[in-house]
């Protein structure tokens, strides 16, 4: 049967792309930090412009009330009143997004440290405590925005609440709550992580569980994962039905949507019903019309290649993850070749745990073949387009939000510069300061 007759007959609409979210609304702006009143003007830069590459020099970008207001030439002078924070001959970009974590899986099992033998138990909280801190590591790392697509629990929902209120700095965080999967091997590998649900009505149901608790958007299981031993990554592991309820759920309620797709099958069904980001999407090569209709609509290709590295090449593995892991690697090579040939947005993400997975990414893109503005631009506007908030960040522009990455090199013609805690000179979220190594009355 064509897929159109069959979407005739389940009674859903084939599948459109959410596009830009209302930012005002969404959870995580609206616990956002507040922004610092005032105006800050940062002299003498060099501005990264939206292709990641250094857009002109000896700028002056001024901030107010937490928005970058105006982006002008040095020499034109800054206004009476500005604060003046001395940038010369530095880098002034937009702050990273790192649009694929995971930041409370604290480790493979997702339980935090390994404890020695006869070491006291941890007490329930403490694990939202080390949240925390890798939290505030994002921030000095240059990374303003984060898209967790996968946490234990609602500990990443709590820790939001808690920088709301307060308790300490953190990039803003769009969530996806528990990834909505079919009864699968996968929620017995991750606990608290998925929510399972099988046809379309308890797809619509775990759905709308995710917005009830507070999520950005919602995040599918396509397929099965290549961290799973149990799991076949290749076929669907959902019907057309149950992905079209999915999509067709999020997307009226306003919310976007994400999908965990490795092999084919699961690519297609999230494709065709209209998903917006594609996470991993290692065999798409093999399907360029499918690219192309990422292009046409603007899905977001997410390769996570630093994680694909990591199962192809540590032993941390069982021999069969380990050996899988070494062919999606070429696999995914292929693919971002023919998604950048194709126009697809590519989007960087980490697939990590740490604050530093971003910029380990970003060389990874670089690595793998994106010239270094190219990988500015994914781990920036890329980023932006994944999580549908370009209207906020992921760029220089007056109006939108002063999430700010000042850095001591040119990113542009080396990537590694951002990986070095010591060259990250300024980092400002909404305007306001929270990491860097610049002494700056800011
Ligand atoms: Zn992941």
């Amino acid at each position: 049967m064509a897929r159109g007759a069959y979407h005739r007959l389940v009674g859903v609409r084939r599948g459109r792309s959410m596009g830009a979210v209302d930012v005002d609304r969404l959870p995580a702006f609206l616990a956002d930090q507040a922004f610092e009143p005032g105006l800050t003007a940062l002299v003498g830069g060099h501005v990264v412009g939206d292709g990641g590459r250094r857009a002109a020099e000896r700028q002056t970008v001024l901030v107010r009330d937490g928005r970058v207001e105006a982006i002008s030439a040095t020499t034109d002078g800054a206004p009476d009143g500005a604060v003046i924070v001395d940038v010369a001959g530095m880098t002034v970009m937009a702050g990273l997004v790192d649009a694929h974590i995971h930041v409370s899986m604290l480790d493979d099992a997702g339980r935090g440290p390994r404890l020695a033998k006869g070491a006291e138990p941890l007490h329930p909280g403490v694990l939202g405590h080390l949240v925390g801190r890798t939290l505030r590591d994002l921030l000095r790392h240059g990374v303003t925005t984060i898209r967790d697509v996968g946490a234990h629990g609602d500990i990443l929902l709590e820790a939001r609440q808690a920088v709301r209120y307060g308790a300490f700095d953190a990039p803003r965080m769009l969530l996806s709550g528990r990834i909505v999967s079919a009864t699968a091997p996968g929620a017995r590998f991750f606990p608290g992580m998925y929510r399972e649900a099988d046809g379309p009505d308890d797809i619509r149901r775990a759905v709308r569980e995710q917005i009830r608790s507070g999520a950005d958007f919602v995040k599918i299981m396509s397929t099965g994962a290549r961290s799973v031993e149990l799991e076949n990554p290749l076929p669907s592991q959902v019907t057309p039905a149950e992905m079209a309820a999915f999509t067709d759920e999020a997307h009226r309620q306003t919310y976007r949507t994400a999908a965990h797709c490795e092999g084919l099958a699961g690519s297609e069904l999230a494709i065709e019903a209209g998903i917006d980001t594609v996470e991993h999407g290692f065999h798409l090569h093999e399907r360029p019309d499918l690219l192309d209709r990422m292009a046409e609509h603007g899905t977001v290709l997410v390769p996570t290649l630093d994680f694909l590295h990591h199962v192809a090449e540590s032993d941390a593995w069982t021999p069969e993850l380990e050996a899988q892991g070494v062919s999606n690697l070429h696999h995914a090579q292929r693919t971002l070749d023919a998604a950048r040939a194709a126009g697809v947005t590519i989007a960087l993400g980490s697939d990590g745990v740490t604050a530093e997975g971003a910029s380990r990414e970003l060389r990874r893109l670089v690595e793998h073949g994106l010239p270094p503005p190219e990988a500015l631009a994914a781990a920036t506007l890329g980023g932006a387009l994944a999580l549908g908030i370009e209207s906020a960040v992921g760029r220089l522009e007056p109006g939108l939000r002063a999430d700010i990455l000042v850095i001591d090199g040119d990113p542009t013609e080396d990537v590694e510069v951002v990986g070095r805690l010591e060259r990250v000179a300024l980092v400002l979220h909404n305007g306001r300061r929270v990491a860097g190594n610049l002494t700056c009355p800011a």
